[in-house]
């Protein structure tokens, strides 16, 4: 879809399966599991959505889900599937990876970042997009190159450092517009350096990348706040402005992780109109 003078199209970089009591915190099981049922091992599915867009010339990637270097014993404990679907998107639309720009993701976890880099047919990890600058929250990068014991399972090295020790990363603080009508906004809340990614073509005309902020429908209530958000009083917060300010100029928002018809606009009331014309 075009938005203002941003061309841009959803991207499926696969996804994963997670435990529905991790994803949904405190929120009772029976609430939950009408909107997304578990299978019996209590996992739901997790897409990894992202988007690929076009702006005066530049090629922008938001969100690189997972990739494929994981082993295969973790790729299989955590259900993932089409780990190259980024690439895969990426040819559909008649790009090669060394024709990116600019890479950013709303945090720098595997499920995020995993696309950064990959494996080389000799076996090394390479970037993926050698010629991208690739935009990070400095206290994300912070934060994943020593995490508490708890979140040390969400950052591998190899997603992060290559591109680091490439001179491929900028950092960011807080907000800032990196390009013109490209917005980092830093939430922290479920990481440190948690960021919206958002496309604004005019106040209101935006596109706002969510991540974890809001990774599944459910989550667009409030309350519903994943289990792993470090600082759960700040995710509140921050969703509670996001959806109002996504409501007030109907900015188009893209959830992180949901399956079906991730884009859509929220209205004050909370419900959700999707908006399907990014799909290619
Ligand atoms: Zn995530």
């Amino acid at each position: 879809m075009r938005l203002g003078d941003f061309e841009i199209h959803l991207l499926r970089a696969g996804g994963w399966r997670s435990d529905g009591g991790a994803t949904f915190g405190v929120v009772p099981k029976v609430l939950w599991e009408r909107q997304k049922p578990a299978d019996e091992q209590n996992l739901i599915r997790t897409d990894c959505i992202g988007v690929v867009v076009r702006h005066r010339g530049r090629v922008i990637v938001c969100e690189t889900g997972i990739g494929s270097k994981l082993s295969e014993k973790r790729a299989r404990q955590v259900g993932v599937w089409q780990p190259e679907g980024l690439l895969v998107a990426l040819r559909k639309l008649g790009l090669r990876p060394d024709e990116v720009d600019v890479v950013t993701s709303t945090h720098l976890h595997w499920d995020h970042a995993g696309g950064f880099t990959r494996r080389s047919p000799s076996g090394e990890v390479e970037l993926t997009f050698p010629r991208a600058k690739h935009f990070v929250q400095q206290a994300e990068f912070d934060f994943a190159l020593s995490p508490d014991p708890r979140s040390r399972a969400g950052y591998y090295d190899d997603d992060i450092l290559p591109v680091a020790d490439a001179g491929r990363l900028e950092f960011v603080s807080g907000e800032a517009e990196v390009m013109p009508g490209l917005v980092l906004r830093q939430t922290g809340g479920h990481t440190p350096g948690h960021q919206l990614v958002v496309f604004r073509a005019a106040q209101d005309l935006a596109c706002v990348m969510t991540g974890d902020l809001v990774g599944l429908r459910p989550h667009l209530r409030v309350p519903w706040i994943p289990a792993a958000d470090l600082d759960v009083l700040r995710s509140l917060e921050e969703k509670a402005r996001l959806l109002r300010e996504a409501a007030e100029h109907r900015w188009l928002l893209v959830l992180g992780h949901e399956p079906e018809q991730p884009a859509g606009y929220v209205d004050a009331a909370g419900s959700w109109s999707p908006e399907d014309t990014l799909e290619d």
